[in-house]
């Protein structure tokens, strides 16, 4: 037996979870908030307690250093050289990683001359790794791209119809995102139907606060709704999804904004859920304000579930027919009303809800016996798919 921590580092957060391996049994999770800010959060979640601690963590390397002291002094491990394994979560590979690695100093370069396509989470994700490599020099380190799952697309879904050069000189294309979760929840599908994801055409639905579609045909992803950042597809909690890119002079221009990374950043973190409703990217405030009537909080669900619809009608129409609809992600998994809407709208193409199943703590098919397109809620797991790379890459 041995411990594996899986690590999905943000540029101001530190979600983590430990395993006891090969059981895969977790022993405990935790997540630092606030890195970088006054009053940064630690919590630990284990034997069903939670511990939090308030105090300033400054960078990335502190913030491994106290989750590790944590460990030992809540008496989780007795030594730190009990943890063998450190999987990785790393949001992009670009075109070179199509398959999770082990991390070696070249490996760690060239993550961190990733950044330029992810520039708010590969720095941490490289931070991350650092730290532990620092404090866990013998341990096997392992980084798991949120990309690699994509590289399977052709060229018809991964280009842009914009000139050559910027594909050829400077790597424009689409990489898409999710794609552990996309992987996951495809393969769990595919046992829940009794079939092998060879002989399948699933859509997948990753439906969280960020949001993504994606289209799997025998098991590999041909066409993914992110682009060439998670800016781009279906509307999210605070994110645009897709834009005509005339919007952005012309904005500009109207409101004296003069530096471009000022309005993408409201594309990313004041638009979609929030920007429409004016009050919440959480979809349960959106839920609960359609309720009560707010026009602004109907008129962002009806957005939302319309983009997902539209996203869906392409990937039908790219697999050339369905087998299955996947929801997943927190607003997937345990959302009915969200499930409903989209599928109630679908019902031309064969997809059918069965409300009895469509409850609360969903696990599995929930589409009626007669549905020509099934429909599952499959709970994503991206922190065990990581600590199973890095248990097949230390062998
Ligand atoms: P992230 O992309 O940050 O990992 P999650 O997958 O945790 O996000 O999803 C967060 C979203 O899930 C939020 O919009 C939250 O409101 C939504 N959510 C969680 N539980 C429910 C629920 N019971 N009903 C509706 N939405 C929910």
């Amino acid at each position: 037996m041995s411990k594996t921590i899986a690590i999905n580092a943000g540029s101001s957060s530190l979600k983590w979870q430990l395993y006891e391996m090969p059981a895969e049994t977790v022993i405990a999770k935790g997540l630092i908030e606030r890195i970088g800010l006054p009053e940064s959060v630690s919590s630990v979640s284990f034997d069903g307690d939670k511990h939090v601690t308030v105090k300033d963590i400054h960078n990335h390397t502190e913030a491994v250093a106290i989750l590790m002291n944590d460990l030992k002094s809540l008496a989780i491990i007795d030594h730190f050289s009990e943890i063998t394994g450190t999987g990785h979560r790393v949001v992009a590979g670009g075109e070179l990683f199509k398959s999770s690695v082990l991390i070696t100093d070249e490996i760690a370069k060239q993550i961190e001359n990733l950044a330029e396509l992810a520039p708010l989470h590969n720095p941490a994700n490289a931070a991350g790794i650092h730290a532990f490599r620092a404090l866990l020099p013998n341990a096997t380190h392992v980084a798991v791209f949120d990309t690699a799952f994509h590289t399977t697309m052709p060229p018809v879904a991964y280009r842009y119809p914009v000139p050559n050069d910027y594909y050829d000189k400077y790597a424009v294309r689409k990489y898409g995102a999710h794609g552990t979760s996309h992987m996951y929840v495809s393969q769990k599908a595919a046992e829940y139907l009794g079939k092998a994801p060879e002989e399948l055409k699933l859509i997948t639905a990753h439906i969280g606060n960020g949001v993504s579609l994606t289209a799997i045909d025998g098991g590999k992803s041909v066409d993914t709704s992110m682009g060439f950042t998670p800016l781009a597809g279906v509307m999210m909690g605070t994110r645009t999804g897709d834009l005509d890119a005339s919007i952005i002079p012309y904005i500009m221009v109207k409101t004296g904004i003069t530096d471009v990374n000022e309005l993408i950043d409201i594309f990313n973190k004041k638009s979609g859920l929030a920007g429409i409703s004016g009050s919440s990217s959480d979809m349960r405030d959106i839920l609960k304000g359609r309720e009560e009537g707010d026009e602004k909080a109907t008129l962002a669900f009806d957005l939302f579930i319309n983009r997902i619809q539209k996203y869906i009608g392409q990937y039908l129409a790219v697999l050339n027919g369905a087998d299955a609809v996947v929801f997943t992600a927190g607003i997937g998994e345990n959302s009915g009303p969200v499930r409903k809407a989209i599928v109630d709208g679908l019902s031309w193409f064969g997809l059918d809800i069965d409300e009895s199943k469509n409850i609360v703590g969903a696990d599995g098919i929930i589409s009626t016996a007669a549905a020509k397109v099934k429909v599952l809620v499959i709970p994503t797991d991206e922190e065990l798919v990581i600590a199973r790379d890095v248990e097949k890459l230390s062998q």
